[in-house]
Formats: structure tokens, C-alpha cells, sequence
């Protein structure tokens, strides 16, 4: 089913196989279903600082730190990046905004693949852009006993930021692993740039509005229409990597 996903994928790369010890997932959207209430919160915020980033676009933008989100629409429109403080007030403004939401449900299907990857006693890294602390402490309260902090990276770890290979290549340090003994799962396109620049097997589920297009132009190894998808996947998937080694 995967079989040529995957060929391709070694193929490109170069390597002998998957040799999976690691999953690299992402946080929004793939592991709490939290975009709508980010597009939403990034939109009344910018509005609010006459900044125009409509909720549709917020999505192509998802995975970039805040910061980076601020600069490429100040840029836009103003031809400079903006302030420190500026990008620290709308930064705040935008996470206070999205905490106004509703708590937001675990993504159908993370917890239960989740359980299934700790379970063949594969280690799970977070790498998110976000800096959100409300959602980066219901972690512990959603996910109990899956990440601990020495396998997050976080909008506090990094500098460059997704679509940056940067996150992922810090994951990958931090499960000490190889790029070919981890798999990404990401459900943006800047996110799936990241995860394939760091050399790693990129798996998109989508979980938003995109066309699922945008993620395989992004370059996803593979791609499912949900996270229940992938996690019903998850034996078929594993096996096939296994073949590899
Ligand atoms: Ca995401």
C-alpha cells in the first residue's frame, strides 16, 4: 500500500531503510484540533493592528513561529519587519485571544496512535512552532505519559522555526536517532517543508480546510485525510517500513 511511498522516499534520500525508533509529531492540528480557534484568533488580532491576515491564509501560514507570522505580514504591508515590542504585544494579544476559545478536543485518532507507537516502545518528540502555554500544558493533562520535556521542541527551543529543517533536526537530536529511524507527522504545508528538508519520511494527514494538494506539493511522503486514518493505518504502515530493514 505504501510500498512505493516509501521506495521513493529511500530512493531520494539515499538511505538503506527506515529503521523507525522515533515519531516526530506535530501539535496543532494533528495532535488537538486547535486551528480554527488560531485562525481565528490571529485574524481578530491583526484586524485590531490594522494587519490583514484572513483566516483562510492563516492556515498556509500554520507552523511558523508568531513571530515569523507578525514579520511576513508587517513586511507585507509595511515593507520592514516590525518591532520586538510590537511582535511581543500582538504575540500576547493573539495567544490571550485564542485562550477567549473554547478548550480545544484532542484530534480523533492521536491518542489512540500514540498508544500504539509507546507501546512498540518507540520514543514520540513533539516539535511544535507554538509557544502557547495553555496548550503546551495540557499536554501533560491530554497526553498523559507520552512526551516528556526532554523530547519537545518549542517556539522557546528554536530560532528559525518550521518551514525551517531546524525543528525536526533538533527532534531528531533530541531522540537521538537518525533522520531515517524517525517519521514526521504534520498537517501543514510549512510543517511538512520542515520535516522533508530534515531528511525525514514526512507524513501529512489533513486535517483543515487545504486541499490535501498544497501538503503533497510540500513534498509529503504520504498523505491521509485524518489522523483516525493514519492511526488505522498505523500496523499496515509499520510493516511496510519493517520490510525495509
Ligand atoms: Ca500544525
Amino acid at each position: 500500500m505504501f510500498e512505493s511511498s516509501i521506495a521513493r522516499y529511500l530512493k531520494k534520500h539515499g538511505h538503506p531503510n527506515i529503521a523507525l525508533k522515533a515519531t516526530l509529531f506535530d501539535m496543532d492540528g494533528v495532535l488537538f484540533n486547535s486551528m480554527p480557534y488560531h485562525a481565528d484568533a490571529w485574524h481578530t488580532v491583526m484586524e485590531r493592528h490594522g494587519l490583514h491576515l484572513s483566516r483562510e491564509e492563516a492556515y498556509l501560514h500554520e507552523g511558523r513561529t508568531g513571530a515569523a507570522t507578525i514579520n511576513l505580514v508587517y513586511q507585507r504591508q509595511y515593507g520592514c519587519n516590525a518591532t520586538p515590542e510590537l511582535i511581543e504585544s500582538i504575540y500576547d494579544e493573539k495567544s490571550r485571544e485564542f485562550n477567549n476559545h473554547p478548550e480545544p478536543e484532542r484530534m480523533p485518532g492521536a491518542w489512540e496512535v500514540l498508544q500504539k507507537i509507546k507501546s512498540e516502545g518507540l520514543t514520540p518528540v513533539l516539535v511544535t512552532g507554538s509557544g502557547q502555554h495553555s496548550l503546551l500544558d495540557r499536554l501533560a493533562h491530554n497526553f498523559p505519559d507520552i512526551f516528556d520535556r526532554d523530547h519537545m521542541v518549542t517556539a522557546f527551543d528554536v530560532k528559525y522555526g518550521k518551514p525551517n529543517p531546524e525543528p525536526y533536526l533538533m527532534g531528531l537530536t533530541k531522540a537521538g536517532v537518525q533522520a531515517n529511524q524517525a517519521i514526521v507527522v504534520e498537517n501543514a504545508p510549512i510543517g511538512v517543508q520542515a520535516g522533508v528538508a530534515a531528511g525525514i519520511f514526512t507524513v501529512a494527514v489533513n486535517t483543515g480546510p487545504l486541499d490535501g494538494k498544497v501538503l503533497t506539493d510540500a513534498g509529503a511522503d504520504l498523505l491521509f485525510p485524518s489522523m483516525q486514518a493514519f492511526c488505522d493505518n498505523w500496523e499496515q504502515l509499520r510493516k511496510e517500513l519493517k520490510m525495509t530493514e
